[in-house]
C-alpha cells in the first residue's frame, strides 16, 4: 500500500479517549470496572437544551449555517461573556466551533508558520502538543511544579521565549491539575509578553467549574493584550454537552475571521440544530450550570477525604475542573513501577480500576482521577486503590 503522510505516522491517538473506550469495553463485557478516566460530566444535558434542538429540527433548521456560526448564538456568547465575566466582545468577534477542540486546532493553523514555537505549561492537556505539531509548529514545554500549585512561573516562562515564539497556550482552570490561575499570575505573564508579537490562546473551557478561588479570564486580567488573545470556551463541560460538539472562540476580528474561513473550507459549519441548542443553553440553562458545579463540589470534597486515607500518594486540593492530579511517586518506588503507565496497568489488572497515567500529560509520576462519576462507584474505586497501595507501602 502507498505510505501515509509523516504527520499522521507520528501522531499519537488521544490517550484519555483511548482509555475511556477501554473502560467502556470492559464494563460491557461485565467486568466490575471502576473508571476514573472520564473527561465528561456523567449527567445528561439539561432539558431546555434538548428541547431546543428537537424544536430546531422540526422547524427545519437543518441546513448549512454561516461557517462561523448563526448570529443568535454569536450574540448569546458575547452577552454571556459580558454578564458572566465582564468581557466586551461584539457578536462579530465570536466564532462558533465544533467543540473547543476544533477552535484550538484551527487557532494553531491560523497563527503558526512552519517551525514557529508555542509555549505550553506542563502538565498539559494531551492534545495541545499534537495539535501544534500538526499545524507545523513546535511545542516548547515549560514545567510547573506541585510545590507551586502547578502555576506558571515568570522566570521559567521568560527563559522559554525565543524569536520563534508565536503563541503561548494558557489553560485555566487546568486539565489535568485543576489549578486555577490567580489574577496576579496572569498579570505577570502579561507583563512578560508586553511588546512581543506573541498570541495568547486561553483555553478556559472549565471556567464555570471552580470550587476555590475565582476564575479570571486572561483578557480580563490583562486587557492590554486583548488584541492578541483568543479566548476559547465551550458547552461540553459546563452544560454536560460533550457529544454535541459545540464550542466558541472570541478575540481579535482578523483572527476570528481566519477561524471562520478555515471552518468554511473544512467542516462548513457546526451542526445547525446544535447551534440552536447552544442558544437555549446560554439563555435558559445557566441555572443548571450552577447545579452541576455544586454537584461536583460535593463529590470533590468526598473524593479528597477518601484519598487522604490512601498511602503512598500526595495531592493538593484542586481549585477547579473535575480532576485530582495525584502524585504517585512514593507508590511507584515502593511498588517497583517504572512509571505511571506501569502502575495504571497493574491497578487495572489487580483491582479493575482505571486511572489516566500522567505520562501523556508530560508528568510520568502522576495519575489523573476524574470525579465526574457516581459517588458510590467513586468511593468503591478509592477503596480499591487504597487496598492496592497498602499491599505495597
Ligand atoms: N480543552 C481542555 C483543557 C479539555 O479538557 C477539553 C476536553 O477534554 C477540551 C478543551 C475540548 O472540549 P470540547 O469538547 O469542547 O472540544
Amino acid at each position: 500500500t502507498p505510505p501515509l503522510a509523516g504527520r499522521v505516522r507520528a501522531l499519537a491517538p488521544s490517550a484519555t479517549l483511548a482509555l475511556t473506550a477501554l473502560a467502556r469495553e470492559l464494563k460491557e463485557r461485565g467486568e466490575p470496572v471502576v473508571s476514573f478516566g472520564a473527561g465528561e460530566p456523567d449527567v445528561n444535558t439539561p432539558e431546555p437544551v434538548i428541547e431546543a434542538a428537537c424544536r430546531a429540527l422540526r422547524e427545519g433548521k437543518t441546513k448549512y449555517t454561516p461557517s462561523g456560526g448563526i448570529r443568535p448564538l454569536r450574540e448569546a456568547v458575547a452577552e454571556y461573556l459580558h454578564t458572566r465575566f465582564g468581557l466586551a466582545y461584539a457578536p462579530e468577534d465570536v466564532h462558533i466551533s465544533v467543540g473547543a477542540k476544533h477552535a484550538l486546532f484551527n487557532a494553531f493553523l491560523a497563527v503558526l508558520e512552519p517551525e514557529e514555537e508555542v509555549v505550553l505549561f506542563s502538565p498539559y492537556w494531551v492534545s495541545y502538543p499534537e495539535m501544534v505539531r500538526l499545524a507545523g509548529g513546535k511545542p516548547v514545554v515549560v514545567p510547573t511544579s506541585p510545590e507551586r500549585g502547578f502555576l506558571p512561573e515568570r522566570e521559567a516562562f521568560t527563559a522559554a521565549l525565543t524569536p520563534r515564539t508565536r503563541a503561548v497556550l494558557l489553560n485555566t482552570p487546568n486539565n489535568p491539575t485543576g489549578a486555577v490561575y490567580p489574577e496576579t499570575v496572569l498579570r505577570q505573564l502579561g507583563e512578560v509578553l508586553a511588546g512581543r508579537d506573541v498570541w495568547v490562546i486561553a483555553d478556559e473551557i472549565y471556567a464555570e467549574l471552580v470550587y476555590e478561588g475565582a476564575h479570571v479570564p486572561f483578557p480580563r486580567a490583562v486587557p492590554e493584550l486583548a488584541d492578541r488573545t483568543l479566548l476559547i470556551g465551550g458547552f461540553s463541560k459546563s452544560f454536560a454537552m460533550t457529544g454535541w460538539r459545540l464550542g466558541f472562540a472570541a478575540g481579535p476580528r482578523e483572527l476570528v475571521r481566519a477561524l471562520d474561513n478555515l471552518a468554511s473550507q473544512s467542516v462548513s459549519c457546526p451542526t445547525s440544530f446544535v447551534q440552536y441548542a447552544g442558544v437555549a443553553a446560554l439563555r435558559e440553562a445557566l441555572g443548571e450550570v450552577e447545579r452541576l458545579r455544586q454537584l461536583f463540589a460535593s463529590r470533590r470534597a468526598k473524593m479528597l477525604a477518601a484519598l487522604a486515607e490512601v498511602p503512598g500518594v500526595r495531592f493538593a486540593p484542586p481549585g477547579g475542573a473535575f480532576y485530582v492530579f495525584l502524585d504517585v511517586s512514593p507508590l511507584l518506588e515502593a511498588g517497583g513501577f517504572s512509571d505511571a503507565d506501569a502502575l495504571a496497568r497493574a491497578l487495572l489488572e489487580e483491582e479493575k480500576v482505571v486511572v489516566v497515567p500522567g505520562t501523556s500529560f508530560g508528568a510520568p509520576e502522576f495519575v489523573r482521577l476524574s470525579y465526574a462519576m457516581g459517588e458510590e462507584e467513586m468511593l468503591e474505586g478509592i477503596a480499591r486503590l487504597a487496598a492496592f497501595a497498602r499491599r505495597r507501602v
